[in-house]
């Protein structure tokens, strides 16, 4: 199966609430219809999602000359269609860090995830990127024990890290989020959420004014290291390349594949509410995730709509019913939207690790791959792209620092390692119901 023609059609956007509400760009021209002349650069980028644009950027602004290959539309992927909660800090918990990679480099990793939320708010000053942030992100716990263990996280973050979380009891989230289900929060006020295409839109329009070429339906099916790559009916010769594809991966790179597993989840746009809903749902604006496994994700628009995400799938296609899917999990959090109608509802593919850190790897000479940022990735595969940018340009501290970190191979090799996810997934589902 493969997942960059299985869900979408090619040269089109998901029908999704970003996509009919952001600028939309005209279309790039195909690499194919490059004159033999310009087919090379120094360096090709593959996937135009936040880690290849911000990539090219960062390298364009920097003198090189920068190509990027994208199969379907400039944040087509994962980068245009997410839930928009940008967080400090890497997917796991800096608790979990320490015990997965000891403190020196969980501290160097917390480093890394406060880089990861300034590059998001510098790209957006410097280039005028309107993508409307809104501060605050709520950890909703769904089970009484984990307030508890907030009170901990939040002492040990402000102790160790200088980092300031505010615990919410039982009043107080029902006061910040109109749910009966959650019995405690953890308030970060300096997290934030934002409208995720806007913000890829803006990343683009940068990259193509500092000069760099991108070209969409543009699918990479080869690469050769130090020579280039390879699509349907046009080669690029480019010293350099860099793989942005996260869960659209396939077999393109088979190591980073295999410790890379792509799974899908969905989200719906409800009708805008009164402004009055609006505010008994979530008070201040904040974005919501809760505790679950499968964890249901939640903000409102700009015009305030519901923004709910909740419910994966392990196969590889969507369902043909993604707002039937995800009212699910809604009701059960939001009740009282029972009557609200669903405008918009779609899916996305992103790129999961083992360990949930993200998966960096030079392969070959001059190759490098960049991705599993395990929904996680708004701000660190920005971040991302810098890193690569800079190992590229031979300052690769912080790019080695990522690729240091443990990213097992999924077990089972190509053939089992999918089934085996989907048993071990649809167990720890089970278990939020538990
Ligand atoms: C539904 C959903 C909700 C999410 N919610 C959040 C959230 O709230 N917060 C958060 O931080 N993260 C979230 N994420 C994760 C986040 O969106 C990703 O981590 C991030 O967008 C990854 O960016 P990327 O550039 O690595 O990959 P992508 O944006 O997926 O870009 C990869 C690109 O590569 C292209 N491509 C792949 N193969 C080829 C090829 N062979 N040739 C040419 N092009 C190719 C694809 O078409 C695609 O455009 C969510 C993801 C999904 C799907």
């Amino acid at each position: 199966m493969d997942l960059l023609t299985a869900n979408d059609r090619p040269g089109h956007y998901p029908d999704s609430y970003y996509a009919a509400t952001a600028p939309l760009l005209d279309a790039f021209p195909p690499a194919a219809s490059l004159p033999q002349e310009a087919r090379r650069a120094d360096v090709a980028i593959v996937g135009a999602g936040y880690a290849g644009l911000s990539a090219a950027l960062c390298l364009a602004e920097a003198g090189y000359d920068v190509i990027v290959l994208e199969a379907n539309r400039v944040g087509a992927g994962a980068s245009g269609r997410n839930g928009g909660q940008v967080g400090p800090g890497q997917r796991v918990d800096q608790v979990s860090l320490e015990g997965m990679v000891g403190a020196s480099k969980a501290r160097a990793l917390w480093q890394v995830g406060l880089s990861a939320l300034e590059e998001v708010t510098s790209r957006c000053a410097t280039h005028h990127i309107d993508a409307e942030w809104q501060p605050g992100v709520i950890e909703a716990a769904h089970r009484p024990r984990f307030v508890s263990e907030f009170e901990e996280y939040a002492a040990h973050m402000g102790q160790h890290y200088g980092h300031e979380l505010e615990v919410l009891d039982r009043e107080g989230i029902q006061a910040h989020v109109g749910s009966p289900g959650y019995h405690g929060g953890l308030l970060d006020r300096q997290a934030g959420h934002l409208h995720p295409l806007k913000y890829l839109l803006g990343l683009a329009r940068a990259a193509v004014a500092a000069g760099v070429r991108i070209h969409e339906g543009s699918r990479v099916l080869d690469i050769t290291p130090g020579t280039g790559v390879q699509l349907e009916g046009a080669d690029i010769a480019a010293s350099h390349v860099l793989v942005c594809a996260n869960g659209y991966l396939g077999s393109l790179l088979p190591g980073p594949a295999a410790r890379t597993m792509p799974i899908n989840n969905f989200i719906a746009a409800t009708e805008p509410l009164s402004p009055d809903f609006a505010r008994s749902l979530i008070r201040d604006n904040h974005a919501v995730a809760d505790t679950r496994f499968v964890i249901n994700y939640f903000r409102l628009s700009q015009d305030l709509r519901m923004l709910f995400g909740g419910g994966e799938s392990y196969g590889w296609t969507f369902p043909r019913d993604i707002a039937a899917k995800v009212r699910r999990p809604m009701l059960e959090v939001y009740p009282q939207l029972a009557d609200t109608r669903i405008d918009y509802a779609w899916g996305g593919t992103l790129g999961i690790t083992m360990s949930r850190l993200p998966h960096f790897t030079r392969v070959g000479k001059d190759v490098l791959s960049v991705g599993g940022f395990s929904g996680h990735g708004v701000a660190l595969a920005t971040l991302a792209g810098r890193m690569a940018a800079e190992a590229i340009r031979g300052q690769a501290e912080r790019f080695d620092l990522m690729a240091s970190l443990p990213t097992p191979r999924f077990p089972g090799g190509r053939a089992l390692r999918h089934p085996l996810l989907v048993a071990g997934m649809v167990w720890y589902a089970l278990r939020d119901k538990l």
